[in-house]
């Protein structure tokens, strides 16, 4: 359920409203628009229960929530999620781009294709140091030290920090090293991991599970608003479909879905999805043009020599032609992409 003030109800008619949905057994997530507050009502309020309070000072309504998702919804909040980063922010105005290799393997490629990315255009430095691999034999990332190194290279060049944590335990470590945690595909549903993130303050960048519905991607999103944390970020990063010849299938539709649905800010990794270097620009530009706020994309120095995804890892050059197309659509969609 939802409670709906008038607008601009006053600091006490909305303390008001949330003391009598506590005082029922009930949480109260208040979320202040621009001119008007709207109270989610968490824990299994139904319209009886509440209709108690619709003749409260400040209350316009009390509707039910269509869907079971609440705090994601845009019912629940009608203004987007803005999340800033310091000198920028994700879901505003600007198209933001986050870019580096799938896994951190050395300080110096660390080092090198930080500088690159960022002298292209990139807010947001990528990399794994905890890397889920579908095989248990395949390189699975330096831990630690891999964070140490995306740290060290976010401090030479400003770019703010993007890295997995794959498991409810390693929350608090990764905290200390990154400015965005990312959950990856094969967790999009590890609940714990969800609650975890949801009780810590830093930004989540939560990828659709690569079998998942959208709706289960929004429910996923809830666990971590449910528990704390409005900071998140939803990423398509391509679904399994009967199709061989990318690697997932990218829903770009997904992107004009949650749109319409939610108040969070939506950004496609079009690395994932393609599989292959050479339609990651496509993807990229698609992303764009249906209304993402951002990609996350994966650049290597040396493609051929990368210990993972190196196939549809973009080079140094290739990423820079990107971002040129990039800058040069981006007004039309009303965004832009720094310089
Ligand atoms: C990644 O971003 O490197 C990654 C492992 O992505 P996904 O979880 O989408 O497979
Ligand atoms: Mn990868």
């Amino acid at each position: 359920m939802i409670i709906e003030m008038i607008e601009n109800a006053t600091v006490a008619q909305i303390g008001h409203v949330i003391q009598r949905v506590e005082a029922m057994g009930f949480s109260a997530r208040p979320s202040r628009g621009a001119n008007r507050t709207v109270i989610g009502v968490v824990g299994g309020a139904g319209e009886e229960d509440l209709a108690p309070l619709a003749g409260l000072d400040g209350v316009e309504q009390i509707a039910p929530l269509s869907r079971a998702f609440k705090l994601v919804h845009r019912e629940f909040r009608a203004d987007p999620t803005v999340i800033s980063l310091g000198d920028f922010a994700i879901g505003g105005p600007e198209f933001v781009v986050m870019a580096g290799p799938c896994a951190v393997e050395s300080e110096e490629q660390i080092l090198e294709t930080a500088r690159e990315v960022k002298s292209g255009g990139a807010r947001v430095l990528r990399g794994g140091a905890f890397k889920p691999r579908t095989s248990p034999y395949s390189f699975m990332g330096l831990g630690e030290e891999g964070l140490r190194i995306m740290r060290m290279a976010g401090e030479d060049t400003g770019l703010k920090v993007i890295t997995e944590v794959m498991a409810p335990e390693q929350v608090p470590l990764v905290c200390r090293y990154a400015d965005i945690l990312q959950i990856g595909t094969r967790n999009m549903q590890n609940y714990a991991l969800l609650e975890a993130v949801g009780k810590v303050r830093v930004p989540v960048m939560l990828k659709r599970g690569m079998m998942s519905t959208i709706e289960e991607l929004l429910l996923a999103a809830e666990y971590i608003l449910a528990n704390g944390n409005s900071q998140v970020i939803l990423c398509e990063r391509g679904i399994r479909t009967f199709e061989t010849a990318t690697r997932n299938t990218c829903d770009i539709s997904a992107v004009a879905v949650i749109k319409s649905q939610s108040h969070l800010p939506v950004v496609v990794d079009p690395s994932h999805a393609a599989g292959v270097r050479a339609y990651v620009p496509a993807l990229s530009r698609a992303a764009l043009a249906a209304g993402a706020d951002g990609i996350i994309v994966e650049v290597h120095p040396r493609p051929e020599e990368a210990m993972s995804d190196g196939a549809q890892s973009l080079t140094p050059d290739g990423f820079r032609e990107l971002m040129d197309q990039l800058r040069a659509m981006a007004g039309a969609m009303g965004r832009h992409v720094v310089a």
